[in-house]
């Protein structure tokens, strides 16, 4: 499974910290992210990450497009609901895309714990019979 991590700069230290300690069960599937949030996750953890451009950059539209031909599994995207900055990744494109291919996302911690166990319990594996083989 591919799953895609981004993280508002607010939420940067929690995503970081979620993926120690979840670190064993992400390690066994592919991990992209947008740029920042990719090197602090992959320095924290050792983790073999491949990064886009920074979020400010573009790096959440390179994401977004890999959603649109389904190729990302899990989007992980915690977002800072208070007070994003204008350059950090929109949302609303985001959760649209997922919601257009059934990918499952979690906006916060709550969801993502959740999700991730359901990755390990094998809940998610019906996304490798609907994805297109290329
Ligand atoms: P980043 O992108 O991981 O490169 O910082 C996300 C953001 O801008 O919030």
């Amino acid at each position: 499974m591919t799953i895609a991590l981004i993280a508002h700069d607010s939420k940067k230290e929690l995503m970081v910290q979620f993926c120690i300690a979840y670190c064993g069960i992400l390690s066994r599937h592919s991990i992209v992210s947008t740029g920042t949030t990719g090197k602090l996750v992959s320095e924290a953890t050792g983790l073999e990450i491949t990064r886009f451009l920074s979020g400010a950059q573009g790096g959440d539209q390179q994401i977004a497009s890999r959603i649109s031909y389904n190729e990302i599994d899990v989007l992980l995207f915690f977002r800072d609901p208070i007070a994003a900055k204008s350059n950090e990744p929109n949302d609303h494109t985001m959760l649209r895309l997922c919601d257009v291919h059934n990918i499952p996302v979690a906006t916060n911690i709550a969801t993502a714990e959740a999700l991730i166990h359901a990755l390990e319990r094998g809940d998610l594996d019906w996304r490798e019979i609907v994805k297109p083989k290329r």
